[in-house]
C-alpha cells in the first residue's frame, strides 16, 4: 500500500479476521482481501508458513515481523500454540537470534539506551511511542543466557521475555517496554564486526554502569511512575538488585524467579514424599550462590510451617569442591557458606558426595555444582534404598552439566524418583507407563509476578511476594496432575497458572501494605481471580467491533 494509506492506517488495521462493519469503520475495504477469516484459518496459515521455513532463524524473523505488523494475530498464535511457538520466540532460538542480532536486524524492537546518552536519558524516553508503560525488561547484554557478553545483541532477551509476559499473563503488549543498555561490550567478535549495532567500545566501569542505572531508574519512574522494572541477564546481578529493591518496584528474574520456580517444585516434591517437613534431610552438591539461595528459600518454607529457623537450617548438608561444608574443615569458609556449615561432624571430614550421602541418608539430593554426572548410579541406587520416593533435583545447566539425566534418575531408582531439573529432558517410557520430568522453567512465575505487581500497584517486589509466587505456582496443579506425581503444571494452562501466581503475589503485597490499589483488598479470592482475568489482554477480543472489555480497560491509541 502507498504512503497515502500508511498515513491513515496502522499495521494493526490489516487483520483478515475483521468483519465487514469493522472494515468499513477502519476504511480498509479493498485494502484487505475479501474473505473474513476465522482465527483458526489465520493460525493455520501462520503455522504453514513457519513449517515451510527451513531454519530456525527464518522462523524467528517471520514471527518478529508478525508481532510488529499484526500483534493480535501473533498473540493468538502464541497463546494457542505455546509448546510450538515459545521455543521460537524465547529459548532456545532467541539465543541464536541474539548471536546474530546485528546481522538479522530489520527494525528496532525496543529501546536502546546508550552510554553516549547519559545525562539525557529522560529525553530519550520521550521518544518511546506508547503513552503508558506497565513493565520493562532491562538487560545490559553482559550475560545473555549462557552465551556470555553479547552487548546490544542481547535485545532479543527483553523482547522475547516481554512477549511471554503478554502471552502467559496478558500484560498488554502496548504497555511493555524492552530495554537494552549499551554500556560497551567485551565481546571481541562484536568489536570487530562492521555490522555490530552497538558502540565499539569496551564496557564502562562498574561505577559508571551503576551511575547510568541510577539515572535510568530515575528517568523511568519520572516518565512512568511506579512501573515494574525486571532486570535480566546481568553478569553481576546483585548490585542493581540490592541498590533498587527497597526504592523502586523491581526484581531480577535470574535470581528471584529462578529461586521461586525451584522452591515451588520443592514444595510439591516434599509433599509427594509423604515425609513431614521436620524429618526431611537435604543434601546439596554445590555450595555456590545458587545452591545457598535455593537452600535459604527452602528454610523459609520450613520456618513458615512452624519449624524454628535454627532447626530448619540443620536439615541441610552442603558439599563443595573440598567436601562437606563444616566449621572445622580448616579453611576459611566463604561468607555465604557459613549459615549452613555443620558443627555436628565430630571431627570427621567427608570428602565426597557419596560419603555424605552414606552419612546423612538424605530424603533429597539437589545438584547445583555444574558437574555433569556426579549423581552416579551408585548414589542414585542408595537414594532409592533409603526412600520410597527420593527427591532428585539435578539443577545445573545446560543438560551436559546436569548432575544426572531423567533417564538415569528413573532407571536407578526403579522409577521412584521425584525429579526436577534445570534443563529439559525427554520423557521416559517404562513398564508401559510414560513418566514426565519436571522442569523448573521460569516462565511459570515471572509473568504472574509481573501481572500481580502491576495490578495491585505494589510499591516494591519483596521476598515475601516472590515466596508467594512459588506457593501460587505449587497450588495451581490440578488433581489429575498431582495424581501423575507432576511437580509443575502443564504449560498449556499457563494463563490459569499466572492468575494463581498473580493472586498470591497481590495478597503478599497487601499483607505488607505495599499495594497502592487498595480496592483489591476487599475482593474474595474468587472475585480477585475474576478481576485479574478481566484485566488480561485477550487478542481474540482486540478490535472486536463492539467495545470488548479489553478495549475499555486498555483503551488508548497506538499511534
Ligand atoms: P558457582 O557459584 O560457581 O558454584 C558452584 C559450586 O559447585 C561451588 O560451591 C563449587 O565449590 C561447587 N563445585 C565445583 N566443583 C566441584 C566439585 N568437583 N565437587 C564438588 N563441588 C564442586 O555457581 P552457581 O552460580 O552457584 O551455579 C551453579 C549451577 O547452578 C549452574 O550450573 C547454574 O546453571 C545452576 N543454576 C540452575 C538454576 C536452575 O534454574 N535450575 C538456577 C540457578 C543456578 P567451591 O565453592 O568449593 O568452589
Ligand atoms: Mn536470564
Amino acid at each position: 500500500h502507498s504512503a497515502v494509506h500508511s498515513r491513515a492506517h496502522s499495521p494493526s488495521d490489516f487483520d483478515t479476521s475483521y468483519d465487514d462493519s469493522l472494515r468499513a469503520q477502519l476504511k480498509v475495504r479493498g485494502l484487505l482481501p475479501p474473505h473474513v477469516e476465522s482465527f483458526e484459518l489465520q493460525k493455520a496459515r501462520c503455522l504453514e508458513q513457519i513449517a515451510q521455513k527451513s531454519n530456525t532463524i527464518d522462523k524467528y524473523t517471520y514471527l518478529s515481523n508478525l508481532r510488529n505488523t499484526n500483534t493480535n494475530l501473533f498473540y493468538r498464535l502464541l497463546m494457542d500454540n505455546m509448546k510450538e511457538i515459545t521455543p521460537l520466540v524465547y529459548t532456545p532460538v532467541v539465543g541464536e537470534a541474539c548471536l546474530k542480532w546485528s546481522h538479522i536486524y530489520t527494525q528496532p524492537e525496543g529501546l536502546y539506551l546508550s552510554y553516549a546518552d547519559r545525562g539525557n536519558l529522560r529525553a530519550v524516553l520521550d521518544n518511546w511511542p506508547a503513552e503508558k508503560v506497565d513493565i520493562t525488561v532491562v538487560t545490559d547484554g553482559s550475560r545473555i543466557l549462557g552465551l556470555g557478553d553479547l552487548g546490544v545483541n542481547g535485545m532479543g532477551i527483553p523482547v522475547g521475555k516481554l512477549a511471554l509476559y503478554t502471552g502467559c499473563a496478558g500484560i498488554h503488549p502496548e504497555r511493555t517496554l524492552p530495554i537494552t543498555l549499551d554500556l560497551g561490550t567485551e565481546n571481541e567478535e562484536n568489536l570487530k564486526d562492521p555490522l555490530y549495532l552497538g558502540a565499539k567500545m569496551h564496557r564502562v566501569t562498574e561505577a559508571e554502569s551503576l551511575e547510568f542505572l541510577d539515572e535510568m531508574m530515575i528517568a523511568l519512574n519520572d516518565k512512568w511512575p511506579g512501573l515494574v522494572v525486571q532486570f535480566e541477564d546481568f553478569k553481576n546481578p546483585f548490585p542493581s538488585l540490592e541498590r533498587y529493591r527497597n526504592t523502586y518496584t523491581c526484581f531480577n528474574d535470574d535470581i528471584q524467579g529462578t529461586g521461586a520456580v525451584i522452591l515451588s517444585g520443592m514444595i510439591n516434591a516434599l509433599k509427594l514424599t509423604g515425609i513431614p517437613f521436620k524429618d526431611q534431610r537435604l543434601v546439596f552438591m554445590g555450595a555456590g550462590s545458587a545452591a545457598v539461595g535455593v537452600a535459604k528459600q527452602i528454610v523459609q518454607l520450613f520456618v513458615k510451617n512452624g519449624i524454628p529457623e535454627d532447626e530448619a537450617r540443620r536439615m541441610f548438608w552442603l558439599v563443595d569442591s573440598k567436601g562437606m561444608v563444616t566449621d572445622d574443615r580448616g579453611d576459611k569458609l566463604q561468607e555465604h557458606k557459613v549459615y549452613f556449615s555443620r558443627d555436628d561432624n565430630e571431627g570427621k571430614q567427608y570428602k565426597t558426595l557419596e560419603e555424605v550421602v552414606d552419612l546423612v541418608r538424605p530424603t533429597g539430593l539437589m545438584g547445583l555444582c555444574t558437574i555433569g554426572g556426579v549423581f552416579t548410579e551408585s548414589i542414585l541406587r542408595k537414594m532409592a534404598s533409603f526412600n520410597d520416593r527420593p527427591i532428585i533435583f539435578p539443577l545445573s545447566n545446560p543438560s551436559s552439566k546436569s548432575e544426572c539425566t531423567f533417564a538415569q534418575a528413573m532407571e536407578f531408582t526403579n522409577n521412584k524418583a521425584i525429579f526436577a531439573s534445570g534443563s529439559p529432558f525427554p520423557e521416559v517410557e517404562a513398564d508401559g507407563v510414560t513418566y514426565y520430568p519436571g522442569q523448573g522453567n521460569n516462565m511459570y512465575v515471572f509473568p504472574g509476578i509481573g501481572l500481580g505487581t502491576v495490578l495491585c500497584e505494589s510499591v516494591h517486589v519483596t521476598q515475601e511476594m516472590i515466596y508467594a509466587s512459588a506457593v501460587g505456582l505449587a497450588d495451581s496443579l490440578t488433581e489429575e496432575e498431582r495424581a501423575k506425581s507432576w511437580l509443575y503444571p502443564s504449560l498449556d494452562r499457563i494463563r490459569d497458572i499466572s492468575v494463581s501466581v498473580a493472586r498470591h503475589v497481590i495478597r503478599a503485597s497487601q499483607a505488607e501494605n505495599l499495594d497502592k490499589n487498595k480496592t483489591l483488598q476487599w475482593l474474595s479470592d474468587a472475585d480477585l481471580d475474576t478481576y485479574i482475568r478481566t484485566k488480561m489482554y485477550n487478542p481474540a477480543h482486540e478490535h472486536s467491533p463492539a467495545g470488548s472489555p479489553t478495549r475499555e480497560i486498555h483503551g488508548f491509541d497506538t499511534k
